[in-house]
């Protein structure tokens, strides 16, 4: 994706910073703490070299942005993508704040990406690739000032290589570096599985809300990755219909069902969703507009845009990925009645969990995975509750809601803190 062919709707970081103006406006904030939340607060770009298996030396660029971190430390995945840009990161680390101010945990955002083929690339030449971006990057991260977790193409093995890498640096172990690790360092329980399963609350709520029974839906799920294969499963265990799946090279649909853990095993024996049988194949595009109640984009930014919001046929839409809909699509889907909930509520369980993998790290006592689960579904279930209430109270949808809550929210902990110096 060449970034000056993309159209200015389309750039994530103009339309982080729409979203924000939108709400800025009604907001009537103060133009100083406008001009403060509207930019990262540092940006950092790292050109590193890493050996690669035949022993040739290949150069890559990664980032890590900080939007904000007047409620906490600083905090946002990690991703690796051939199409990661500067501009994606920084809209992306802007969502991580209001991400964690809406579900009201204490952590600013951040976000960060390597510019590479993850799917090109061997497990060795990753783990250099890791190694050697954790390095670059260390004068930012640390558990008091920037806690990375997986994001598109990293999981739980990248976040073991990047806490190796940082408590070898260190001489001792720091398992609160990241979270997302695995359970063996210092990881928590249901972390694995938190996106998804914070989606499903919040679709759960949205249903209660709306007067529909979930088993009585029919669930089109775009992306097969953590979060859409997660959502996918538990959607499907409490009885809703899943009609359509897809994975970055399509997707596949029936409208009888599809057992989502048989096109896993499927998807693990061939390494992809496409040809599974008794289904009819669909593209990534044809599936966000198929018929459905429930429709969980979880894959990248800009799949919902003007081109198609207005053929999107289900009733409820659930972010599971970051960005997955433009401003134009919003305006067109709250028009058609469709409920959305927003990126920043409906993947948040994400980080919720991050944050309990966090504290159970800094106070090395850790919780079973029941505890966890319901601590996030609490969180969840109140976040969504005082989103709603405000979309009701201010006859707005629950994006400008959720970002109303989250400015206010980081621009009282600005002006409490004050200016320095
Ligand atoms: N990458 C995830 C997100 O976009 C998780 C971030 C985290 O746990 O810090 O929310």
């Amino acid at each position: 994706m060449v970034q000056d062919a993309l159209s200015q709707s389309e750039n994530p970081y103009q339309i982080a910073q729409q979203q924000f103006d939108i709400v800025a406006e009604r907001l009537n904030l103060d133009p100083g703490i406008r001009q403060i939340l509207r930019k990262p607060k540092r940006e950092l770009t790292v050109n590193f070299p890493v050996r690669m298996d035949d022993g040739s030396v290949r150069s890559f660029t990664g980032y890590r942005v900080h939007h904000n971190v007047n409620r906490g430390p600083a905090k946002g995945g990690i991703r690796y993508h051939p199409d990661v840009t500067i501009d994606e990161v920084r809209a992306l680390s802007m969502w991580m704040t209001w991400k964690c101010a809406v579900v009201n945990i204490p952590f600013g955002g951040a976000k960060g990406g390597v510019i590479c083929d993850p799917k090109q690339m061997s497990q060795s030449e990753l783990e250099r690739l890791t190694r050697r971006y954790t390095t670059e990057i260390s004068i930012f991260i640390g558990p008091e000032s920037d806690i990375p977790a997986p994001d598109v193409n990293t999981n739980a093995r990248t976040m073991a290589w990047i806490m190796d890498t940082y408590s070898m640096h260190k001489g001792y172990s720091v398992p609160a570096v990241v979270t997302g690790k695995p359970i063996a360092i210092g990881g928590s329980e249901g972390r694995a599985e938190a996106t998804g399963r914070g989606c499903m609350y919040t679709v759960l709520e949205s249903l209660r809300h709306l007067g529909m029974e979930v088993k009585q839906t029919a669930t089109a799920v775009q992306g097969f990755g953590n979060v859409g294969s997660v959502s996918a499963f538990l959607l499907h265990q409490q009885g809703s219909r899943i009609v359509a799946l897809s994975g970055s090279r399509g997707g596949i649909y029936n409208p009888k069902g599809l057992d989502p853990h048989k096109v896993m095993r499927y998807k693990e024996e061939t390494g992809t969703v496409l040809g599974f049988p008794e289904a009819e194949v669909v593209t990534n595009e044809e599936l966000l507009t198929l018929p459905c109640d429930i429709l969980v984009p979880a894959a990248l930014e800009n799949q919902i845009t003007a081109r198609n919001a207005d053929k999107v046929r289900a009733k409820i839409v659930a972010e599971g990925a970051n960005g997955p809909t433009t401003p134009e699509a919003d305006e067109i889907l709250y028009q058609k009645g469709i409920f959305l909930i927003p990126d920043v509520l409906a993947n948040a369980g994400g980080v919720t969990v991050s944050y309990f993998e966090w504290v159970q790290d800094l106070q090395n006592l850790f919780w079973d995975v029941d505890e966890i689960n319901r601590r996030l579904e609490r969180i969840m279930v109140r976040s969504f509750q005082e989103v709603l209430k405000t979309a009701e109270e201010q006859t707005v949808d629950m994006r400008t809601a959720a970002y109303t809550l989250a400015v206010k929210r980081v621009a009282e902990a600005t002006t409490t803190r004050g200016l320095y110096p």
